[in-house]
């Protein structure tokens, strides 16, 4: 199976990347990833020459071959093998709490028995995410710390194992990149961090071709999000609510009309985070609604 090490590391996606690997559609290859903190956090808060820190690090790019500008590539993420441990940094400088915050407590959590001990009273079960996932942008170059419309920082935390994220590709080749992995993260990603570590991502990718998917869009536990990121919450809000409502509109018979009271009736609209330099916000629906009009997702 093709591996992309740790080593083909990037802080930004961007179509000038040089691949660090090609496949073909179809094929499943495994991404190692850094923490977000690109591996250099120790839990006594030190860091390892922090003046060569990549914020947020992603593995790759990964070029798929028959991946052509205005296609879908298809990410179905099949396991998540995380690093033993993972940690937490504290922010002064970020997040909903950092003028509460006055030094950077780090903590570090061991993650090898599949729960997260947060103290003696609360433990939850590991919900690994991936928070940095994107194809490269038509022309710019986007730090790998910023979300947008190729995808990227977007920390939501439906990106599990099992789910199937579609993409789309702006460049030939796609050049598909992921890191920052979350053992686990709420909605809002509110102190600017999720449990962050390292591990082996396991995704099979495949190049879509004539469907009008609502990209970054993604399938997940029954349901179907559209995922949009912008300046403020509501215009994230309102561009996810219309890639729904078109992607709707493109795949059943529902007017803009019946489309619209659908998605005011049972849309799901959720904050994924709001502390990267875009927020993020998906819409979604039950897949049992696409199941009624025979949409079946490629
Ligand atoms: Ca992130
Ligand atoms: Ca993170």
């Amino acid at each position: 199976m093709l591996y992309i090490g740790k080593e083909h590391v990037t802080d930004n996606l961007s179509p000038h990347n040089p691949p660090a690997a090609r496949c073909r559609s179809g094929e499943t290859v495994v991404f190692q990833t850094r923490d977000c903190y690109d591996d250099r956090l120790h839990a006594d808060g030190t860091v390892d020459h922090p003046e060569l820190a990549l914020e947020n690090p992603a593995t790759g790019p990964l070029y798929i071959e028959e991946a052509a500008p205005d296609d879908v590539l298809k990410v179905k993420i099949e396991k998540i093998d995380l690093n033993p441990t993972g940690l937490m940094r504290a922010s002064t400088s970020a997040g909903a709490f950092c003028d509460l915050v006055e030094y950077r407590k780090v903590r570090q959590f061991d993650l090898t028995g599949g729960w997260v001990e947060f103290t003696d009273r609360l433990r939850f079960p590991v919900d690994t995410m991936i928070g940095v996932i994107g194809t490269a942008p038509r022309t710019d170059t986007v730090m790998t710390h910023t979300p947008g419309a190729h995808g990227g920082n977007m920390d939501c935390n439906k990106i599990v194992a099992g789910s199937t994220l579609y993409l789309p590709v702006n460049v030939p080749g796609a050049l598909l990149s992921m890191g920052d992995l979350h053992a686990l993260m709420g909605d809002g990603e509110v102190m600017i961090c999720g449990l962050e570590t390292g591990g082996e991502v396991t995704v099979t990718v495949e190049v879509i071709k004539g469907f009008p998917m609502p990209t970054p869009a993604l399938a997940c536990r029954g349901s179907f999000y559209s995922i949009q990121s912008a300046n403020t919450l509501d215009q994230a809000s309102r561009l996810a609510s219309r890639a729904m409502l078109q992607f709707l509109q493109q795949t059943t018979p529902m007017d803009v009309y019946d489309c619209a009271m659908l998605l005011s009736l049972k849309g799901d609209l959720s904050v994924c985070q709001i502390v990267d330099p875009q927020l993020t916000v998906r819409m979604g629906i039950q897949q049992s609604i696409l199941d009624a009009y025979g949409v079946t997702l490629p």
